[in-house]
């Protein structure tokens, strides 16, 4: 501990000495960041950290993760052969499948770790009773094994990394408050404690549950609630020089167990759970004195779990208990960590741990270390990412209930497609209750209630995929896609994230920000990435000159937080003066797309929309139902079409006319789950699916929307460095079964060779194949290479296909 008065500057302050605070420091001190200090409000370790149980699992369902957790056992493994060792055991963990459908998801897991090359493999129940002899096998179908899983003392790991990071020059100040955060011109620029302010350029805030107080310091949201979380400790019973116990789950059980000394460790997730500070109105404050200090007991609610601990381990009826513990840790709305730079400049966040923080440390520490020195994040963090959280979390109650949901369900099987029940309806379409009346099934993103499909579409069961992605599928998904192809589609798209961006440098900040040239005039519309340094791609979407300084970006439902978040930073580093404003609310969106999209459209306004008078990626003002609403001459299915956006009041009018004028047109209402199978078909790249910050666009295929002739544009250096040596392709793989549908991660192979891992997978209903989507490398990316991909432990031979997939010359746009 550093006794020593707190400097007056230092260029990187990070609050909290948990796992995750002494991480980033060593991982700070490791990239040779000289002037880190670190401050915590009482001892290390005396927030979550030091109550944990220490389990170290690295196989997750987010490949990023798992690279994480991966480097968090690399780590462990290093540190245990330093001088501070902080107790790792590479006992290997065991999951165990009490169902079939538990052993579905294990064969997937086994498939995907595959790609990572961790060594997870099937086990039989007797194998897996032989390795942990106190297990029942009632009811066991079978399980899986990870030799390099392990456990590590959660305190002594952080005291470990401290030490580390004290090597490489971090100051360290304990019993050190941090009572608030002072910025100017959106950036941090103090940090004051209780024993004096702190100039500096960068704040990292890992406090952990607390994280949420801190962010109010900068009016920073973040959504982390503490939620009380139990395991027991047994009394020593195991016999003395009996192999040590790898760590067991049976999830269909909510339980998991560890060997502690010679007794067991027991924990789980209950299905009753509870926040610490359950009130709304104060949620997330935590007395000014919780440090090393527990929950009371609650048994009432550790029940279940203490009776299916009994069934598994029958001798947890026998053992006594010796420590029951209730600590709290704060947990995220997904489940998923809150990492990376927040609205404010400077001001980053690496905290809601949501119990795997330990599992965590190693490798958020190293990512979180990494984004700070290169101001983006190095690797595809978009799921831990806190600008995925949009402005619905702002509300304590709809945080508590999604927290809620998601802790409750923290163990079961999430199949794909499956749908949030929590909070729901919130932000609804003006034409949400038409959908409602006409059988409209909705699903949610980013708290917006938006149509999957209609029910009165329903046929019959034909194309109804095997396994998984058969579970919520529904056949109004083809017959919606193939009015589309046939005749005409009408999507509600409101949900759209809108973006303004106005000012007298508006077009030379765009042509900066963005790949292509988006500056083409008014009324032109371009399709564009914006790149991070390295070439990688940080968003998508489409820019439309609106006037001489107005500019209108439409990008993804979810992506609002972090495509103004990367906007507004770049406007802030390169110091332009242009106002960028979200102008989601104000605009409702339709889609309308197919051969008689144009007649449908031209029956309801006297606008000539001929190819001539309104060719492809332009945009124009025009009259419908007596409102002039913008449409956008784009298509995100593969046909001729308009996007039309509306002022709010006017769009329950406009809506109604294109139905009706839609009727002898045979068009059909669609909803999101028919544009993604018609997008695929067509090889639209969706961001966070196929593309990420990680992938560049020469190797997504996207090269027709970078304008290299531009003097400059971010990432420009970086891309002709990538153009000249390209190492993957995506591509699409075909397989003729059309019911044989990839869900992501399978891993693919060239004879015994996994040469990749599928990014994205569905039906082709125009096709009538079912297609992923993977990067492969070069070498195997010729069209016609036959590849095995891996469904449920099973081969199935694809084959690599010519893109796009269906309407190569784009002959049903461009007319
Ligand atoms: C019962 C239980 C079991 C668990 N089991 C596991 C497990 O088996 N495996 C696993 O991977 N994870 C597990 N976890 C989760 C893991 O313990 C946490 O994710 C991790 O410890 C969180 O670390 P942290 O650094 O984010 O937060 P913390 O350890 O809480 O550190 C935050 C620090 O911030 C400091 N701080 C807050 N406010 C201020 C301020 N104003 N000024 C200065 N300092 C401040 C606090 O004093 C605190 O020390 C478990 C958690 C619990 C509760």
């Amino acid at each position: 501990m550093t006794k020593s008065a707190i400097p007056d500057r230092a260029k990187i302050v990070i609050i909290g000495g948990g796992v995750g605070g002494t991480s980033v420091a060593y991982h700070l001190a490791e990239l040779g960041e000289k002037d880190v200090i670190l401050l915590d409000r009482s001892d290390l370790t005396s927030g979550s950290t030091f109550h944990s149980a220490g389990l170290v699992g690295q196989l997750r369902a987010d490949p990023t993760l798992t690279k994480m957790n991966m480097h968090s056992v690399d780590l462990y493994r290093k540190l245990e052969a330093s001088d501070t060792p902080p107790s790792w055991k590479e006992c290997g963990s065991i999951k165990l499948a009490s169902t079939p459908e538990r052993m579905e998801e294990i064969r997937r897991q086994i498939g995907w770790a595959r790609t990572f090359g961790l060594d997870l493999k099937e086990i039989s129940p007797k194998e897996a009773q032989d390795l942990f002899p106190l297990m029942d096998l009632d009811g066991v179908v079978g399980a899986c094994y990870m030799a390099s899983d392990g456990q590590v003392d959660p305190s002594q790991l952080a005291q470990a990394l401290a030490s580390g990071a004290r090597r490489g020059g971090v100051r360290i100040f304990t019993h050190t408050r941090v009572l608030g955060i002072t910025t100017k011109g959106g950036r941090v620029t103090h940090v004051q404690t209780d024993k004096g302010t702190i100039e500096c350029e960068i704040v990292v805030n890992c406090g952990g549950m607390f994280a949420a107080e801190l962010g109010r310091m900068v009016d920073v949201r973040i959504p982390i609630v503490p939620m009380s979380h139990q395991y027991l400790i047994t009394e020593n019973f195991l016999p003395a020089g009996a192999p040590y116990l790898p760590s067991l789950r049976d999830p269909d059980l909510l339980i998991y167990f560890r060997q502690e000394v010679s007794g067991l460790l027991m924990g789980g997730y209950e299905r009753n759970s509870r926040a610490w500070t359950a009130d709304y109105d104060h949620l997330d404050d935590i007395p000014a004195d919780f440090n090393g200090r527990l929950l009371p007991e609650e048994w009432d609610r550790f029940e279940e779990i203490a009776e299916n601990s009994q069934k598994r381990v029958p001798k947890m009826g026998e053992v006594g208990v010796k420590n029951f513990i209730n600590g709290p840790e704060g947990f995220t709305p997904d489940n998923e960590f809150c990492l990376g730079e927040t609205s404010v400049g400077g001001f980053y966040v690496a905290a809601g741990f949501c119990a795997h923080g330990i599992a965590g440390a190693g490798g958020i520490g190293k990512v979180v270390a990494e984004w700070i020195v290169a101001g983006e994040p190095t690797m595809d963090l978009w799921h831990m990412d806190i600008r995925r959280f949009g402005e619905a979390y702002k509300s304590p109650k709809f945080t508590l209930e999604r927290v809620t949901e998601n802790y409750e369900e923290y163990y079961d099987i999430h199949y794909p497609g499956e749908e949030r029940k929590s909070a729901r309806p919130l932000k609804k379409s003006p034409v949400y209750e038409w959908h409602k009346a006409h059988s409209a099934v909705f699903g949610e993103k980013a708290s917006w209630e938006r149509v999957n499909f209609y029910s009165e579409n329903v046929s019959n069961d034909e194309f109804s995929p095997y396994g998984w992605a058969g579970k919520h599928w529904s056949s109004a998904v083809r017959a919606e896609h193939l009015a589309t192809r046939e005749s005409a589609g009408l999507f509600d798209e409101s949900s759209f994230a809108k973006i303004s961006v106005k000012g007298e440098k508006a077009a030379s900040f765009l042509n900066f920000v963005c790949a292509n040239d988006v500056v083409k005039g008014v009324g032109r519309t371009v399709y564009t990435q914006a790149l991070n340094s390295r070439g990688g791609i940080e968003s998508d979407y489409t820019v439309t000159q609106v006037s001489e300084q107005e500019f209108m970006i439409v990008t993804g439902t979810a992506f609002l937080n972090h495509d103004m978040g990367w906007l507004e930073k770049i406007r802030r580093e390169h110091d332009f003066d242009v106002s960028i404003s979200d102008i989601t609310s104000s605009l409702a969106c339709f889609g309308i797309w197919g051969p008689r999209a144009r007649d449908i459209l031209q029956a309801i306004t006297t606008y000539d929309l001929s190819h001539a008078n309104f060719p492809f990626m332009h945009s124009r003002e025009i009259v419908i139902a007596g409102a002039t609403i913008r449409a956008t001459r784009i298509t995100y299915v593969g046909e001729l079409g308009w996007e039309v956006y509306i002022p709010i009041a006017k769009a329950e009018a406009v809506w109604q006319e294109l139905i009706d004028a839609g009727q002898k047109f045979g068009m059909k209402v669609c909803g999101y789950r028919a544009i993604e199978s018609l997008r695929l078909e067509k090889g639209y790249r969706a961001w966070g699916v196929e593309i990420s910050t990680e992938t560049n666009p020469f190797e997504a295929g996207l090269e027709f929307a970078i304008a290299l002739k531009k003097e400059s544009f971010i990432g420009k250096d970086a891309l002709l460095k990538v153009k000249e040596n390209p190492r993957r392709k995506l591509v699409p793989i075909l397989f003729d079964d059309i019911k044989q549908v990839p869900l992501g991660n399978e891993p693919i192979r060239v004879g015994n060779d996994i040469i990749g891992r599928v990014k994205s997978g569905g039906q082709g209903y125009t096709i009538n194949k079912a297609i992923a989507y993977a990067y492969v490398p070069i070498a195997h990316s010729a069209i016609g290479t036959k590849v095995d991909v891996e469904f449920f432990g099973n081969w199935r031979s694809g084959v690599v296909a010519a893109e796009p997939l269906f309407d190569p010359t784009s002959s049903r746009i461009r007319l």
